[in-house]
């Protein structure tokens, strides 16, 4: 039986790890998608017979439909700009089931009077720890993504050194509870400590950088089911947390490349407490109407679009699908230009693109649209903002200085849709909007785009 339970785990894991491939890719995504959930459902399986937990199946029973309940209810309702917060609830979930695996595995030992060895009680120590970190890390994460906190970092003299010595107590706690786990109060100070320290580890993070700070969570989380696999001696849950937590880091580190900072920076550099540096931009924004944008666009041959974060807030993206098939069937070749960091959440325009049936090959990578894109006859920039800054190239005073950007400010002419004058996540002014051959579609970006669709159909 074990033999047979070991190679269902074996095929679970193998299943994760082709699944988290294909979900590098938007056309084999879903798929990835559904080959992990199916390795995960055999993972449950054979923990379920290998345990032999029949005789508390309602507790499981009850568990599932629960867990599952609230799950398939919040997905189907969340809206694409509240990806990130569910993400972030999910991890807080995630980290405060290891930590409960954890202090249950101990609690069941200390009233047995059992001796709990040197690597259990580490192991059941890390769990706890780094699921409390995560569960009210996550929570404060979604708290300031919803806005149900005060997105603006909050930074107080001393701040690194009172978090670093509430780590180096804690550490000192795991250390004495490893080698002497009679003492309960040492765990439950532990406990309590990682809780605080998620909370002041977010603090000093501003609002619009929670996406890192989500999937370092989402890194930890794993970490803790880890952890917890080795309390239970459940070896699929240590694979699949060591995955999660090596492809949350990974995500991490891209997230921040993308947005040519430094995870240090991202912690604790307090980035969007209040914007300093950046030259200041001259000349006026030049509003177009739709009627001027429809004949431009009309006599285009080469047109990309370039979403940002008020394509999702403005929910542009079928309209946005529906003026691209329009151009093309004008004559024009059209293609989508995804930024890493558009929006505020990894893929996040791919998925509205996806999810608004763009053709997987229209979309394109910056890298491979940069070189040429003095020959674009008109870019439509969709409520991005810094991902299209020229500052970002030239300025070396800005803050956002280094981050590769879209140049759209090379093509022949753009169109850039947005509400009002407001500035994007970096705070900063975005030169583009005041150049020469940049015209203002002031406006929600769908009615927008869905004026100029009407344009085209009269
Ligand atoms: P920005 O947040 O820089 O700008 C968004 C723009 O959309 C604003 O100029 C806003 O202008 C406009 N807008 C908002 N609502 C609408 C609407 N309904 N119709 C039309 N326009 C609208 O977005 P970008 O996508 O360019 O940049 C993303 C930023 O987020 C980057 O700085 C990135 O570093 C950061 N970030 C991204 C993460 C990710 O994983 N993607 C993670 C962490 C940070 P106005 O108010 O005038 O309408």
């Amino acid at each position: 039986m074990a033999i047979v339970i070991n190679l269902a785990y074996i095929v679970a894991s193998i299943l994760f790890i082709f699944g988290i491939k294909m979900m590098g890719q938007a056309s084999s995504a879903r798929q990835g998608n559904r080959l992990s959930a199916g390795g995960m459902l055999i993972a449950v399986v054979a923990t379920l017979i290998h345990q032999q937990v029949f005789d508390s199946w309602l507790w499981i029973a009850a568990g599932l439909l629960l867990g599952g309940g609230i799950g398939a209810i919040a997905a189907q309702r969340v809206e694409m700009t509240g990806m990130p917060e569910l993400v972030a609830l999910f991890n807080g979930f995630g980290g405060l089931a290891s930590l409960f695996v954890g202090w249950a595995e101990y609690q069941h030992a200390f009233d047995a009077g059992e001796t709990v060895d040197l690597f259990t009680a580490a192991v059941v120590f890390l769990a706890v720890l780094i699921g409390g970190i995560t569960f009210t890390g996550s929570i404060y994460a979604w708290g300031k993504l919803s806005g149900r906190v005060s997105g603006s970092p909050i930074l107080f003299p001393g701040q690194k050194i009172f978090n670093g010595s509430i780590m180096a107590i804690i550490v000192a706690l795991g250390i004495a509870f490893a080698f002497d786990p009679t003492i309960y109060l040492v765990f439950i100070v532990g406990v309590g400590l990682a809780l605080l320290l998620g909370i002041l580890g977010v603090m000093p993070i501003g609002g619009g950088d929670m996406p890192v700070v989500v999937s370092l969570l989402n890194s930890f989380s794993g970490l803790a089911a880890s952890a917890a696999g080795f309390v239970i001696q459940n070896n699929v849950l240590v694979v699949a947390g060591c995955l999660v937590g090596a492809s949350g880091l990974i995500l991490t580190i891209i997230m921040c490349k993308a947005m040519n900072r430094t995870l240090a920076n991202v912690l604790f550099g307090g980035f969007g407490a209040a914007v300093s540096g950046g030259t200041a931009v001259e000349g006026e924004m030049k509003a177009a109407s739709i009627d001027d944008a429809y004949f431009v666009l009309e006599a285009a041959r080469n047109v990309v679009f370039v979403p940002g974060y008020g394509m999702a807030v403005a929910q542009a993206q079928h309209v946005v699908k529906e003026l691209g098939q329009i151009l093309e069937d004008n004559g024009a070749e059209v293609r989508y230009v995804v930024h890493p960091v558009a929006g505020r959440m990894p893929g996040h325009m791919n998925v509205l693109l996806a999810e608004a049936d763009v053709p997987y090959e229209q979309l394109v990578e910056m890298e491979d649209v940069n070189p040429t894109i003095n020959q674009v006859d008109v870019a439509i920039v969709i409520g991005a903002n810094d991902v299209v800054n020229p500052a970002a190239l030239t300025d070396e005073s800005s803050p956002i200085y280094g981050m590769p950007i879209i140049n759209v400010h090379e093509a022949r002419t753009v169109y850039a849709l947005k509400r009002g004058r407001g500035r994007g996540f970096s705070g900063i002014v975005n030169a583009l909007f005041f150049s020469e051959n940049t015209r203002m579609l002031f406006g929600d970006a769908k009615q927008t785009i869905g004026d100029l669709v009407a344009h085209f159909k009269e």
